[in-house]
């Protein structure tokens, strides 16, 4: 179902009238996790000074550590419906099991599933049936093929509005969280019809790569990125070393804007 030899054309999938697809570089940006309504507002309007049509922003959030801030849950969905209220931006948070997912869709615009959940089949089952479009990131030790056979499992389900997200993966090196895999973009949007999107942010790992990282995702052909962002990272309850600051986000409006040149 998301193989291009029975679909050569490149699809776009619509997120709140948002288009993700072949024909332009959608910005979706955000905090990591969703924290309290002030700082929700405050990156949702980061975000958009930036050029993003997407807010992103967790309110479940799974941690490698169970003593780490796990989230706020559904407090902090209605944090993002009031945000999406307040700035007109469209949400797109996660979802981390299958018995939440009708409660995140009733909030949602578009339902995001982790990397650690990649092969999770009764979560990819669930949100194949929840009605929304989803954004599946790849698992961090998962094959090009394992990644598209498991938006496989979401389409079965009836739902082709999936968009793939390349976020990294595992390797030896550890001078970045995860090593961007540019390659999972060309070789993902041959093989199959769906959006590929990147993100830099939980590739890196750290602010100052994030703006290269961007522009070597839109230089491959990456139909969009997904950024973090944070009006105070040193105080983030949530990965604030990869977050991009208020002086960040000039370069990055500049580095959307430009991307045609890129291409
Ligand atoms: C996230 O985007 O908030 C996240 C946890 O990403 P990943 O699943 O790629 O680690």
């Amino acid at each position: 179902l998301v193989s291009r030899e029975n679909h050569p054309e490149r699809s776009t999938v619509h997120v709140g009238g948002v288009p993700i697809g072949p024909d332009t570089v959608t910005l979706i940006a955000g905090p990591c996790a969703v924290e309290t309504h002030q700082q929700t507002l405050d990156a949702a309007r980061m975000a958009q000074a930036a050029g993003a049509v997407l807010l992103r922003g967790g309110a479940y959030k799974p941690r490698t550590s169970p003593y780490a801030f796990q989230g706020l849950g559904e407090a902090g969905l209605r944090i993002l419906a009031d945000v999406r209220e307040e700035t007109g931006l469209p949400i797109v948070t996660e979802v981390v099991n299958a018995q939440d997912v009708e409660l995140v869709a009733s909030y949602a615009d578009m339902l995001q599933v982790g990397t650690r959940n990649m092969q999770n089949f009764a979560l990819l089952q669930a949100v194949g049936a929840a009605g929304r479009p989803v954004m599946l990131k790849r698992g961090m030790t998962a094959t090009i093929e394992e990644w598209l056979m498991a938006a496989e499992y979401i389409a079965q389900r009836g739902n082709l509005d999936i968009v793939l997200c390349e976020r990294g993966v595992r390797t030896f090196e550890t001078a970045t969280r995860n090593t961007l895999d540019v390659s999972a973009v060309p070789v993902a949007q041959r093989l199959s019809h769906l959006p590929v999107i990147v993100d830099p942010s939980h590739s890196g790992g750290r602010r100052e790569l994030v703006l290269p990282l961007t522009r070597a995702a839109i230089a491959v052909g990456a139909d969009g990125v997904i950024i973090d962002v944070h009006p105070q990272p040193e105080q983030a309850l949530c990965d604030g070393p990869q977050a991009l600051v208020d002086t960040d986000l000039g370069e990055l409006a500049q580095v959307m804007n430009d991307f045609p040149a890129l291409l």
